[in-house]
């Protein structure tokens, strides 16, 4: 594993854009040269560093989806207690009352993986189980979370610009780098039934 300075020779970026900002392109190696004392850890060693790397990334990717969950929470909880139709609140209908306590309830159990997850491994403890099912549940449920949200806000949740509108879209992401969420139940299957 190389450390590649972003002004070497042949080093290449071509940005693009995704549907939330996100600093993101394509990297190319056109001969690029690099030193030994560019290397990263020893010879060898690279995979067993870029693996290390993603049990802490996934853990932050988790706990960053868990961020926008709770966000897209408290703009329905906000908006279903001031929001009046048919003669009430929105919060007074048992449908919608529904929604919230299982975002919260799911939200928790999210919060509760990556909490497992990020001890394990601060501790340096090997996590593969832990940390597949924090990156998987957290950011499934995050999308579902704001989706929830959008609708709770009914027209005004599609209206870009509005914070459910952007965290819907931010979230989406999640559910793909650092591991996929398919790659996430293959590791989590690959414990439960190869250990
Ligand atoms: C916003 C964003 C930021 C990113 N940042 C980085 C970065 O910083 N560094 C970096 O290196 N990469 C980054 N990526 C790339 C990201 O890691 C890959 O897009 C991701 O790993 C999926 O790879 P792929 O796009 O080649 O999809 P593919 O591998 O082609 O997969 C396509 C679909 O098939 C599914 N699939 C593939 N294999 C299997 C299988 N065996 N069983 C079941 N389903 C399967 C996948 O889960 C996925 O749903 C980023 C991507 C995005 C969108």
């Amino acid at each position: 594993m190389f450390q590649v300075p972003g002004t070497a020779r042949g080093l290449e970026v071509r940005r693009f854009e995704v549907m939330a900002p996100h600093p993101i392109g394509e990297v190319a190696f056109d001969a690029v040269e690099v030193g030994d004392e560019e290397r990263l850890g020893r010879e060898g060693q690279g995979l067993e560093l870029a693996l290390a790397t993603l049990a802490r990334f996934r853990t932050s990717v988790a706990a960053a989806a868990n961020g926008f969950a709770r966000r897209a929470l408290d703009e329905s909880l906000a908006h279903l207690k001031s929001r009046e139709q048919f003669g009430r609140a929105l919060a007074a209908q048992q449908g919608l009352r529904f929604d919230v306590a299982e975002m919260d309830a799911r939200l928790r159990a999210a919060e509760l993986l990556v909490e497992e997850a990020a001890e394990l491994s601060d501790r340096g403890e090997r996590a593969g189980a832990e940390v597949a099912r924090a990156k998987l549940f957290a950011t499934e449920n995050a999308s579902w979370v704001c989706d929830r949200a959008v609708q709770h806000l009914g027209g005004l949740g599609v209206r870009r610009g509005s914070a459910v509108e952007r965290l819907f879209r931010e979230a989406r992401a999640l559910r793909i780098y650092e591991g996929t969420s398919e790659v996430q139940k293959l590791i989590l299957a690959r414990e439960l039934l190869d250990r």
